[in-house]
Protein backbone atom coordinates (compact mmCIF):
# COMPACT_ATOMS: atom_id res chain seq x y z
CA UNK A 1 0.00 0.00 0.00
CA UNK A 2 1.88 3.27 -0.82
CA UNK A 3 -0.19 6.07 0.41
CA UNK A 4 -1.65 6.87 3.72
CA UNK A 5 -4.53 8.21 2.03
CA UNK A 6 -5.34 4.54 0.68
CA UNK A 7 -4.81 2.79 4.11
CA UNK A 8 -7.27 4.94 5.55
CA UNK A 9 -9.34 3.80 3.12
CA UNK A 10 -8.24 0.39 3.46
CA UNK A 11 -9.04 0.65 7.18
CA UNK A 12 -12.07 2.00 6.71
CA UNK A 13 -13.03 -0.93 4.33
CA UNK A 14 -11.55 -3.16 6.62
CA UNK A 15 -13.74 -1.64 10.21
CA UNK A 16 -16.47 -2.55 7.69
CA UNK A 17 -16.09 -6.07 7.25
CA UNK A 18 -14.16 -6.82 10.56
CA UNK A 19 -17.33 -7.03 13.00
CA UNK A 20 -19.50 -9.16 11.87
CA UNK A 21 -17.60 -11.37 9.18
CA UNK A 22 -15.01 -11.81 11.17
CA UNK A 23 -17.36 -12.76 14.70
CA UNK A 24 -19.06 -15.27 11.88
CA UNK A 25 -15.72 -16.68 10.89
CA UNK A 26 -14.74 -16.86 14.70
CA UNK A 27 -18.45 -19.29 14.98
CA UNK A 28 -17.62 -21.45 12.43
CA UNK A 29 -14.29 -22.39 12.33
CA UNK A 30 -13.30 -25.31 9.57
CA UNK A 31 -10.98 -27.95 10.18
CA UNK A 32 -8.51 -27.97 6.63
CA UNK A 33 -7.70 -31.14 6.14
CA UNK A 34 -4.82 -32.27 3.91
CA UNK A 35 -5.35 -32.62 -0.16
CA UNK A 36 -7.28 -28.98 0.51
CA UNK A 37 -5.51 -26.07 -1.36
CA UNK A 38 -4.45 -23.03 0.77
CA UNK A 39 -4.33 -19.82 -0.92
CA UNK A 40 -1.82 -17.28 -0.51
CA UNK A 41 -1.69 -13.09 -0.67
CA UNK A 42 2.13 -12.95 -1.78
CA UNK A 43 4.28 -15.06 -2.58
CA UNK A 44 7.90 -13.84 -1.23
CA UNK A 45 9.60 -16.11 0.65
CA UNK A 46 7.60 -16.33 3.80
CA UNK A 47 4.90 -18.07 1.69
CA UNK A 48 7.68 -20.02 0.09
CA UNK A 49 8.46 -21.41 3.30
CA UNK A 50 4.68 -21.75 3.92
CA UNK A 51 4.09 -23.96 1.36
CA UNK A 52 7.12 -25.93 1.53
CA UNK A 53 6.47 -26.72 5.09
CA UNK A 54 2.13 -27.07 4.33
CA UNK A 55 3.25 -29.60 1.08
CA UNK A 56 5.15 -31.72 3.33
CA UNK A 57 1.81 -32.15 5.10
CA UNK A 58 -0.12 -32.82 2.28
CA UNK A 59 -1.51 -29.72 1.01
CA UNK A 60 -1.52 -27.65 -1.90
CA UNK A 61 -0.32 -23.86 -2.43
CA UNK A 62 -1.53 -21.23 -5.15
CA UNK A 63 -0.31 -17.85 -4.08
CA UNK A 64 -1.03 -14.19 -5.63
CA UNK A 65 1.92 -12.39 -6.62
CA UNK A 66 2.77 -9.23 -9.06
CA UNK A 67 5.93 -10.56 -10.13
CA UNK A 68 6.52 -13.88 -12.27
CA UNK A 69 8.21 -16.79 -10.97
CA UNK A 70 8.23 -15.09 -7.22
CA UNK A 71 9.82 -17.33 -4.75
CA UNK A 72 6.37 -18.57 -3.32
CA UNK A 73 5.53 -18.91 -7.31
CA UNK A 74 8.43 -21.47 -7.89
CA UNK A 75 7.45 -23.98 -5.27
CA UNK A 76 3.19 -23.71 -6.10
CA UNK A 77 0.78 -22.61 -8.73
CA UNK A 78 1.23 -18.63 -8.48
CA UNK A 79 -1.36 -16.31 -10.18
CA UNK A 80 0.74 -13.81 -11.63
CA UNK A 81 -1.56 -10.60 -10.35
CA UNK A 82 -1.63 -7.40 -8.53
CA UNK A 83 -2.15 -7.88 -4.91
CA UNK A 84 -5.12 -5.10 -5.20
CA UNK A 85 -6.49 -7.39 -8.45
CA UNK A 86 -9.98 -8.28 -6.90
CA UNK A 87 -11.10 -10.53 -10.07
CA UNK A 88 -7.54 -12.20 -9.49
CA UNK A 89 -8.08 -12.63 -5.52
CA UNK A 90 -11.56 -14.46 -6.67
CA UNK A 91 -9.68 -16.80 -9.06
CA UNK A 92 -7.76 -17.23 -6.03
CA UNK A 93 -10.50 -17.91 -3.74
CA UNK A 94 -11.92 -20.25 -5.92
CA UNK A 95 -8.68 -21.93 -6.78
CA UNK A 96 -8.47 -22.41 -2.47
CA UNK A 97 -10.24 -23.89 0.24
CA UNK A 98 -8.55 -21.30 2.48
CA UNK A 99 -7.18 -18.27 2.12
CA UNK A 100 -4.03 -16.74 4.26
CA UNK A 101 -1.45 -13.69 3.60
CA UNK A 102 2.23 -13.33 4.49
CA UNK A 103 1.83 -9.83 4.83
CA UNK A 104 0.27 -7.34 6.57
CA UNK A 105 -1.09 -4.53 3.59
CA UNK A 106 -4.05 -7.02 2.03
CA UNK A 107 -5.78 -4.51 0.29
CA UNK A 108 -9.40 -3.33 1.60
CA UNK A 109 -11.45 -4.52 -1.02
CA UNK A 110 -9.65 -7.47 -1.86
CA UNK A 111 -10.13 -8.36 2.06
CA UNK A 112 -14.11 -7.75 2.00
CA UNK A 113 -14.59 -9.25 -1.10
CA UNK A 114 -12.55 -12.64 0.18
CA UNK A 115 -13.69 -12.45 3.50
CA UNK A 116 -17.70 -12.40 2.01
CA UNK A 117 -16.77 -15.38 -0.73
CA UNK A 118 -14.21 -17.20 1.18
CA UNK A 119 -12.82 -18.48 4.00
CA UNK A 120 -10.39 -16.53 6.05
CA UNK A 121 -9.80 -17.97 9.19
CA UNK A 122 -7.62 -14.89 10.02
CA UNK A 123 -10.21 -12.28 9.60
CA UNK A 124 -9.57 -8.71 8.59
CA UNK A 125 -9.64 -7.28 12.56
CA UNK A 126 -6.05 -8.08 13.01
CA UNK A 127 -4.98 -6.72 9.79
CA UNK A 128 -7.20 -3.96 10.28
CA UNK A 129 -5.18 -3.52 13.76
CA UNK A 130 -1.78 -3.92 12.73
CA UNK A 131 -1.73 -1.69 9.43
CA UNK A 132 -1.43 0.76 11.92
CA UNK A 133 0.84 1.91 14.69
CA UNK A 134 -1.25 3.87 16.46
CA UNK A 135 -4.56 1.43 15.92
CA UNK A 136 -1.42 -1.21 17.20
CA UNK A 137 -0.31 0.21 20.56
CA UNK A 138 -3.71 1.29 21.91
CA UNK A 139 -4.51 -2.53 21.07
CA UNK A 140 -1.77 -3.46 22.83
CA UNK A 141 -2.39 -1.30 25.88
CA UNK A 142 -6.20 -2.78 25.87
CA UNK A 143 -4.41 -6.01 26.43
CA UNK A 144 -2.95 -5.07 29.29
CA UNK A 145 1.08 -4.95 27.55
CA UNK A 146 3.14 -1.90 27.97
CA UNK A 147 4.44 -0.10 25.29
CA UNK A 148 7.16 2.65 24.57
CA UNK A 149 5.31 6.05 25.93
CA UNK A 150 4.00 7.64 22.66
CA UNK A 151 2.11 10.55 21.68
CA UNK A 152 0.20 10.90 18.38
CA UNK A 153 1.50 13.87 16.14
CA UNK A 154 -0.78 16.62 14.40
CA UNK A 155 1.59 19.14 13.66
CA UNK A 156 5.02 20.78 14.55
CA UNK A 157 3.92 22.30 17.59
CA UNK A 158 2.17 19.10 18.97
CA UNK A 159 5.72 17.38 17.93
CA UNK A 160 7.97 20.44 19.69
CA UNK A 161 5.95 19.65 23.23
CA UNK A 162 6.15 15.83 22.82
CA UNK A 163 9.68 15.79 22.57
CA UNK A 164 10.13 17.95 25.34
CA UNK A 165 8.39 15.40 27.39
CA UNK A 166 10.34 12.27 26.17
CA UNK A 167 13.78 13.99 25.73
CA UNK A 168 16.19 13.25 23.02
CA UNK A 169 16.31 11.24 21.02
CA UNK A 170 13.00 10.16 20.69
CA UNK A 171 11.83 8.34 17.64
CA UNK A 172 9.50 9.60 15.11
CA UNK A 173 7.41 7.38 12.94
CA UNK A 174 5.05 7.17 10.28
CA UNK A 175 1.46 5.57 11.50
CA UNK A 176 1.83 3.30 7.97
CA UNK A 177 3.96 1.88 5.52
CA UNK A 178 7.11 1.70 7.43
CA UNK A 179 9.35 -1.31 7.44
CA UNK A 180 12.67 -2.08 8.28
CA UNK A 181 13.79 1.08 9.70
CA UNK A 182 12.14 2.85 6.76
CA UNK A 183 9.37 5.88 8.02
CA UNK A 184 11.19 6.59 11.11
CA UNK A 185 13.47 9.01 12.28
CA UNK A 186 15.79 9.17 15.35
CA UNK A 187 15.32 12.67 16.47
CA UNK A 188 19.13 13.51 18.43
CA UNK A 189 18.52 17.45 19.47
CA UNK A 190 15.94 20.26 18.97
CA UNK A 191 17.52 21.33 15.53
CA UNK A 192 16.18 18.08 14.51
CA UNK A 193 12.69 18.27 14.44
CA UNK A 194 12.18 20.42 11.79
CA UNK A 195 13.35 18.23 9.36
CA UNK A 196 12.31 14.94 10.89
CA UNK A 197 8.70 16.69 10.63
CA UNK A 198 9.12 17.76 6.88
CA UNK A 199 10.51 14.88 5.82
CA UNK A 200 7.45 11.88 7.61
CA UNK A 201 4.56 14.38 6.84
CA UNK A 202 5.20 13.60 3.47
CA UNK A 203 3.89 9.98 3.66
CA UNK A 204 0.62 11.77 4.35
CA UNK A 205 -0.15 8.98 7.45
CA UNK A 206 -0.59 9.84 11.18
CA UNK A 207 2.97 10.42 13.22
CA UNK A 208 3.76 8.84 16.63
CA UNK A 209 6.21 10.40 18.20
CA UNK A 210 8.05 7.59 20.83
CA UNK A 211 10.10 7.63 23.62
CA UNK A 212 13.82 6.18 23.08
CA UNK A 213 14.13 2.94 24.99
CA UNK A 214 17.63 2.28 26.20
CA UNK A 215 16.94 -1.57 25.45
CA UNK A 216 19.76 -3.95 26.62
CA UNK A 217 18.17 -6.43 24.05
CA UNK A 218 15.78 -7.05 21.25
CA UNK A 219 13.44 -9.76 21.36
CA UNK A 220 10.26 -11.40 19.84
CA UNK A 221 8.03 -13.87 20.73
CA UNK A 222 5.73 -15.96 17.83
CA UNK A 223 2.77 -17.07 18.99
CA UNK A 224 -0.04 -19.43 17.79
CA UNK A 225 -3.15 -19.70 18.18
CA UNK A 226 -5.99 -21.88 16.71
CA UNK A 227 -9.76 -21.27 16.36
CA UNK A 228 -10.19 -23.77 19.18
CA UNK A 229 -8.45 -21.58 21.46
CA UNK A 230 -5.01 -23.41 21.64
CA UNK A 231 -1.91 -21.17 22.23
CA UNK A 232 1.82 -22.46 21.86
CA UNK A 233 4.46 -19.90 21.89
CA UNK A 234 8.05 -20.63 20.56
CA UNK A 235 10.78 -19.87 22.46
CA UNK A 236 12.46 -16.21 23.04
CA UNK A 237 14.70 -15.09 20.26
CA UNK A 238 17.46 -12.54 20.91
CA UNK A 239 17.16 -10.01 17.85
CA UNK A 240 20.50 -8.02 16.60
CA UNK A 241 19.39 -5.60 13.47
CA UNK A 242 22.66 -3.84 11.20
CA UNK A 243 20.74 -1.01 9.36
CA UNK A 244 17.78 -1.79 10.55
CA UNK A 245 17.28 -4.68 9.29
CA UNK A 246 17.45 -7.93 11.33
CA UNK A 247 20.86 -9.48 11.33
CA UNK A 248 21.15 -12.22 13.84
CA UNK A 249 18.32 -14.38 15.45
CA UNK A 250 20.03 -16.22 19.00
CA UNK A 251 18.04 -18.79 20.28
CA UNK A 252 17.84 -19.23 23.41
CA UNK A 253 17.98 -15.61 23.97
CA UNK A 254 20.93 -14.18 26.26
CA UNK A 255 18.37 -12.87 28.92
CA UNK A 256 17.37 -14.08 32.45
CA UNK A 257 14.81 -17.42 32.51
CA UNK A 258 12.23 -14.92 34.56
CA UNK A 259 12.47 -12.89 31.36
CA UNK A 260 12.42 -15.58 28.75
CA UNK A 261 8.72 -16.67 30.62
CA UNK A 262 7.64 -13.33 30.96
CA UNK A 263 7.91 -12.33 27.36
CA UNK A 264 6.24 -15.85 26.25
CA UNK A 265 3.55 -14.81 28.52
CA UNK A 266 3.35 -11.27 27.20
CA UNK A 267 2.85 -13.09 23.62
CA UNK A 268 0.19 -15.49 25.10
CA UNK A 269 -2.32 -12.49 26.31
CA UNK A 270 -1.95 -10.84 22.93
CA UNK A 271 -2.79 -13.79 21.26
CA UNK A 272 -5.28 -14.11 23.60
CA UNK A 273 -6.99 -10.99 24.05
CA UNK A 274 -6.63 -9.89 20.24
CA UNK A 275 -8.35 -13.12 19.03
CA UNK A 276 -5.58 -14.29 16.79
CA UNK A 277 -5.82 -17.26 14.50
CA UNK A 278 -2.36 -17.90 12.96
CA UNK A 279 0.75 -16.64 14.14
CA UNK A 280 1.46 -13.20 15.61
CA UNK A 281 5.02 -12.10 15.96
CA UNK A 282 5.74 -10.04 19.15
CA UNK A 283 9.10 -7.89 18.89
CA UNK A 284 9.61 -6.31 22.15
CA UNK A 285 12.69 -4.50 23.70
CA UNK A 286 14.15 -5.40 26.66
CA UNK A 287 15.93 -2.99 29.56
CA UNK A 288 17.47 -5.05 32.40
CA UNK A 289 16.71 -1.65 34.37
CA UNK A 290 12.60 -0.90 33.52
CA UNK A 291 11.73 -4.86 32.03
CA UNK A 292 10.17 -5.43 28.47
CA UNK A 293 8.16 -3.04 26.26
CA UNK A 294 5.94 -4.51 23.62
CA UNK A 295 7.28 -2.64 20.16
CA UNK A 296 5.62 -4.23 17.14
CA UNK A 297 3.39 -6.89 16.04
CA UNK A 298 3.24 -9.17 12.69
CA UNK A 299 0.46 -11.35 12.19
CA UNK A 300 1.90 -13.69 10.40
CA UNK A 301 5.61 -15.68 10.24
CA UNK A 302 8.30 -13.49 10.38
CA UNK A 303 12.35 -13.32 10.15
CA UNK A 304 12.82 -14.04 13.58
CA UNK A 305 11.14 -17.31 13.55
CA UNK A 306 13.02 -18.22 10.76
CA UNK A 307 15.58 -20.14 13.44
CA UNK A 308 12.41 -22.86 14.42
CA UNK A 309 13.21 -24.36 10.86
CA UNK A 310 16.04 -26.59 11.76
CA UNK A 311 15.69 -25.95 15.53
CA UNK A 312 12.37 -26.82 16.74
CA UNK A 313 10.39 -29.23 17.11
CA UNK A 314 7.93 -27.85 14.93
CA UNK A 315 8.97 -24.67 12.34
CA UNK A 316 6.78 -21.35 13.04
CA UNK A 317 5.94 -22.66 9.03
CA UNK A 318 4.13 -26.17 9.88
CA UNK A 319 2.58 -24.20 12.89
CA UNK A 320 1.12 -21.51 10.92
CA UNK A 321 -0.54 -24.35 8.87
CA UNK A 322 -1.82 -26.10 11.76
CA UNK A 323 -3.31 -23.19 13.19
CA UNK A 324 -5.30 -22.01 10.43
CA UNK A 325 -6.42 -25.15 9.56
CA UNK A 326 -7.76 -25.72 12.62
CA UNK A 327 -5.20 -29.06 13.69
CA UNK A 328 -3.83 -29.38 16.39
CA UNK A 329 -0.71 -26.96 16.88
CA UNK A 330 2.62 -28.86 17.26
CA UNK A 331 5.07 -28.68 19.99
CA UNK A 332 7.46 -25.38 19.87
CA UNK A 333 10.38 -26.83 21.92
CA UNK A 334 13.77 -26.06 21.43
CA UNK A 335 15.78 -29.14 20.44
CA UNK A 336 19.58 -27.04 19.92
CA UNK A 337 20.80 -23.75 20.13
CA UNK A 338 20.75 -22.07 17.19
CA UNK A 339 21.86 -18.87 15.83
CA UNK A 340 19.90 -17.44 12.62
CA UNK A 341 22.27 -15.25 10.38
CA UNK A 342 20.05 -13.13 7.25
CA UNK A 343 22.01 -13.78 3.78
CA UNK A 344 21.46 -10.15 1.75
CA UNK A 345 22.11 -9.92 -1.78
CA UNK A 346 26.17 -8.86 -0.96
CA UNK A 347 26.52 -11.88 1.38
CA UNK A 348 24.79 -14.31 -1.41
CA UNK A 349 28.35 -15.31 -2.93
CA UNK A 350 30.31 -15.81 -0.25
CA UNK A 351 27.49 -17.84 1.80
CA UNK A 352 27.07 -19.97 -1.65
CA UNK A 353 30.90 -20.56 -2.30
CA UNK A 354 31.49 -21.08 1.65
CA UNK A 355 29.15 -23.82 2.18
CA UNK A 356 30.12 -25.35 -1.55
CA UNK A 357 33.45 -26.50 0.56
CA UNK A 358 34.12 -29.01 3.40
CA UNK A 359 34.47 -26.50 6.69
CA UNK A 360 37.08 -26.82 8.47
CA UNK A 361 35.62 -24.30 11.42
CA UNK A 362 32.67 -25.94 11.10
CA UNK A 363 33.63 -29.14 11.47
CA UNK A 364 35.91 -28.22 14.41
CA UNK A 365 33.53 -26.29 16.05
CA UNK A 366 31.38 -28.58 15.63
CA UNK A 367 27.81 -26.33 13.99
CA UNK A 368 26.25 -27.04 11.35
CA UNK A 369 25.06 -24.56 9.14
CA UNK A 370 22.05 -25.11 7.42
CA UNK A 371 21.37 -22.90 4.22
CA UNK A 372 17.87 -21.68 2.79
CA UNK A 373 17.73 -19.78 -0.04
CA UNK A 374 14.47 -17.62 -2.11
CA UNK A 375 14.88 -18.21 -4.81
CA UNK A 376 15.22 -14.60 -5.91
CA UNK A 377 16.93 -13.40 -9.18
CA UNK A 378 17.83 -9.74 -8.29
CA UNK A 379 20.73 -9.91 -5.21
CA UNK A 380 20.61 -5.94 -4.37
CA UNK A 381 23.09 -5.65 -1.72
CA UNK A 382 20.51 -5.13 1.06
CA UNK A 383 17.68 -7.84 -0.13
CA UNK A 384 16.92 -10.36 1.52
CA UNK A 385 17.95 -13.43 -0.39
CA UNK A 386 18.17 -16.44 2.15
CA UNK A 387 19.39 -17.27 5.86
CA UNK A 388 21.12 -19.69 7.49
CA UNK A 389 20.53 -21.32 10.78
CA UNK A 390 23.59 -22.20 12.53
CA UNK A 391 23.11 -25.69 15.21
CA UNK A 392 25.88 -25.92 16.98
CA UNK A 393 26.21 -26.78 20.93
CA UNK A 394 25.76 -23.22 22.23
CA UNK A 395 25.51 -20.00 20.25
CA UNK A 396 28.49 -18.79 21.65
CA UNK A 397 29.85 -21.51 19.10
CA UNK A 398 27.56 -20.69 16.26
CA UNK A 399 27.98 -17.08 16.54
CA UNK A 400 32.12 -17.96 16.49
CA UNK A 401 31.55 -19.40 13.39
CA UNK A 402 30.00 -16.59 11.79
CA UNK A 403 32.59 -14.53 12.83
CA UNK A 404 35.36 -17.01 11.34
CA UNK A 405 33.49 -16.24 8.21
CA UNK A 406 33.97 -13.42 7.85
CA UNK A 407 31.05 -13.01 5.46
CA UNK A 408 29.19 -10.89 7.55
CA UNK A 409 32.04 -8.54 8.13
CA UNK A 410 30.68 -5.95 5.35
P1 LIG B 1 10.46 -0.58 14.05
O1 LIG B 1 10.25 -0.17 12.63
O2 LIG B 1 9.48 0.02 15.00
O3 LIG B 1 10.57 -2.08 14.19
O4 LIG B 1 11.91 -0.03 14.45
C1 LIG B 1 13.09 -0.49 13.84
C2 LIG B 1 14.23 -0.51 14.86
O5 LIG B 1 14.49 0.81 15.36
C3 LIG B 1 13.92 -1.34 16.09
O6 LIG B 1 14.21 -2.70 15.85
C4 LIG B 1 14.85 -0.70 17.12
O7 LIG B 1 16.17 -1.17 16.96
C5 LIG B 1 14.81 0.76 16.76
N1 LIG B 1 13.74 1.45 17.50
C6 LIG B 1 12.47 1.64 17.11
N2 LIG B 1 11.73 2.27 18.04
C7 LIG B 1 12.57 2.51 19.09
C8 LIG B 1 12.41 3.13 20.38
N3 LIG B 1 11.24 3.67 20.77
N4 LIG B 1 13.49 3.17 21.18
C9 LIG B 1 14.68 2.66 20.80
N5 LIG B 1 14.90 2.06 19.60
C10 LIG B 1 13.86 1.99 18.74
Amino acid sequence: MSSGARNEGAAAANAAVAGSSDAAVRLEPRTILPGATIGVLGGGQLGRMMALAGSAMGYRFVALDPTPDAPCGQVAEQIVAAYDDVQAARELARRADVITYEFENVDADVTAMLMAESYVPQGSALLYTTQHRLREKRAIEAAGVRVAPYAEIRGPQALREAAARFGFPCVLKTATGGYDGKGQWVIRSEAEIEPAYDALSKAKTELVLEQFIRFDKELSVIAARSPRGEIRTFPVSENVHVENILHLSIAPARVPEQVQREAEALAVRIADRLGVIGLIAVEMFWSAEHGLYVNELAPRPHNSGHYTMDACRTSQFEQHVRAICNLPLGDPALLTPVVMVNVLGRHLEPVIARLSQPDEAAARLNVKPSLHLYGKRDAAPKRKMGHVNVLASSVEDALAWIDETTIWKV
